[in-house]
């Protein structure tokens, strides 16, 4: 009997231990999930929770019984430790986990595994600029469920002022140079200047999107150029004619170094500082690698080995470092094996990224302003269900090949909706293919021309309601979740 063990229960991690029970129910194989949080979040609809809009309990679930139900064994525990050679009591490949449930909550375990995929996503490193957060800081956040809850407080004590009389300035963007997730900072600027329209205080209120993109449209993928009503065009172009409709103010290229209560400063690509009143402010912070060690057998410490500076878990990807000009698509991993284990992986956002995607700039200061890779929803659903379906073919055949899914063949789709009624939501859908551009293939634009666009209207709005009733129902394991793509 072989133990998969599953680290992390979000978008990659259930997709994953979804996949691998459906798969291998009727064999004598386990399948195990450890995850520090009891619930599933669908996180792209926090944005909604973020105003107000949508009730937390209407993004989450509660995942022990799910687990119970479908035969997964389920550690409420946050991994610390990967023990890929074993100890030198134990052979077996371990993982160290730190319970954080009510009973056992602080106890620290072992679980041995014979295949592990890592899908622990970011952590959300607030740490990196001063002030940035809500636990310690003074910003808001919609990374988790929680946050998002305490963002739409925050967001609705602002339109009580408002509506009081008072002119206030909404902030939202990225809190330091190296973000990531600028997809989700677009979408909730045009939640909340929809939302101020709902509450009738848009007149009082400024909105200003602050972001480390070098220009608008950027979404830390480089930007697009696609082809619309037979026209070249470029998210730029698009994105810019978007803000000038909504009367939302953009300063590009920005790290922001330091948050104080109502005003932060920020440094702009040509190395000049700036000071910034806000009296809202919704910034996302950098992510790293959710802090973890792995040791060989003499219990020497192997953390450089199996994860990158930053935290996040070696693939198969190419990691040598090289101009930005010398970055190819076919840099990015395809199987999500780690080079030096290979029965761990490592998908979703908790797989080591080769390069950016974004041209990165040093300030004269020496402060780097680098959009970091998005991995968004979709492809970290995709690249968790062929890893699981990897598995399940090394379990018959170590010798199997491996399946694949590089984000320089998959695409992806930016859905930042407003509002979330049927009738007056909208949307502006970005989609495009593939993620990574590859010049090799479409030497004009570095991507598929037609297939990458932009639409907005009501339709895109319609798309962003019907994935959220549809991925929850998905996760849920409902009848033919499993027909449901990623
Ligand atoms: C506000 C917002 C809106 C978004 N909207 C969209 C969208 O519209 N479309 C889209 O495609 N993408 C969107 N994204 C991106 C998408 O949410 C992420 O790409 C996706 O969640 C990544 O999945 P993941 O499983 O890698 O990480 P997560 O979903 O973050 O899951 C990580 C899991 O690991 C667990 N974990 C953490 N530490 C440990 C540990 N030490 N041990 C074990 N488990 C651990 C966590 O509790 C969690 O269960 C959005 C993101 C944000 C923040």
């Amino acid at each position: 009997m072989a133990q998969i063990v599953i680290l992390g229960a979000g978008i990659a991690g259930h997709t994953a231990a979804m996949v691998l029970q459906k798969k291998l129910k009727r064999t004598e194989h386990k399948v195990v999930v450890i995850s520090p949080k009891p619930t599933w979040n669908w996180v792209p609809s926090n944005i909604w929770v973020g105003t107000g809009r949508m009730k937390r309990e209407k993004v989450i679930f509660e995942l022990a019984p799910l687990y119970k139900k479908l035969g997964i064994e389920f550690h409420q525990a946050a991994a610390t430790a990967l023990y890929p050679e074993g100890d030198a009591e134990n052979p077996r490949s371990q993982v160290e986990l730190v319970y954080t449930d009510a009973t056992r909550n602080g106890e620290t375990a072992r679980v041995e595994f014979d295949y592990l995929i890592n899908a622990t996503g970011p952590k959300l490193n607030f740490a990196a600029t001063p002030g940035l957060g809500p636990d310690e800081g003074y910003t808001q956040s919609v990374c988790t469920d929680s946050h998002a809850e305490e963002c739409s407080a925050e967001f609705l004590k602002a339109v009580e002022r408002m509506k009081a009389g008072e002119n206030l300035r909404f902030v939202i963007g990225t809190g330091a140079g190296n973000c990531t997730c600028q997809g989700a900072a677009f979408e909730f600027t045009f939640n909340t200047e929809h939302e101020l329209r709902e509450h009738g205080v848009r007149d009082k209120a400024e909105v200003v999107y602050l972001t480390n993109e070098p220009q608008l449209g950027d979404l830390g993928v480089g930007g697009m150029k696609f082809k619309q009503d037979g026209y070249m065009t470029s998210s730029q172009l698009w994105t810019e004619s978007i803000f000038r409709e909504r009367g939302v103010k953009a300063i590009v290229g920005a790290a922001v170094k330091n948050v104080e209560k109502n005003s932060l400063t920020y440094e702009d690509s040509d190395g000049e500082m700036h000071s910034l009143d806000y009296d809202f402010a919704m910034l996302l912070p950098p992510f790293t690698g959710v802090p973890m060690k792995a040791y060989n057998r003499a219990g020497e410490d192997i953390s450089a080995t199996v994860f990158n500076p930053a935290g996040f878990m070696k693939v198969d990807a190419d990691y040598t470092q090289k101009p930005y000009e010398q970055w190819r698509a076919v840099d990015w991993p395809k199987t999500y094996q780690n080079p030096t284990y290979p029965n761990m992986f490592a998908v979703g956002i908790a797989f080591a990224p080769p390069h950016g995607i974004s041209k990165p700039h040093t300030t004269k200061n020496g402060t780097v302003i680098a959009p970091a890779p998005p991995r968004t929803g979709q492809p970290s659903g995709v690249m968790a269900a062929k890893v699981a379906e990897s598995i399940v073919d090394l379990l018959k055949n170590p010798n199997a090949k491996l399946h694949e899914a590089s984000m320089g063949t998959l695409g992806a789709v930016c859905d930042a909706s407003t509002g979330a009624n049927m009738r007056s939501g909208s949307a502006a859908a970005i989609m495009m293919y593939p993620i990574i551009p590859d010049e090799t293939v479409y030497p004009e634009t570095g991507r598929h021309p037609t297939l990458t666009r932009g639409e907005l209207g009501l339709f895109g709005h319609w798309v962003k309601v019907m994935l959220h009733y549809l991925f929850i129902y998905k996760a849920k394991g409902k009848p033919g979740w499993n027909l449901i793509p990623e």
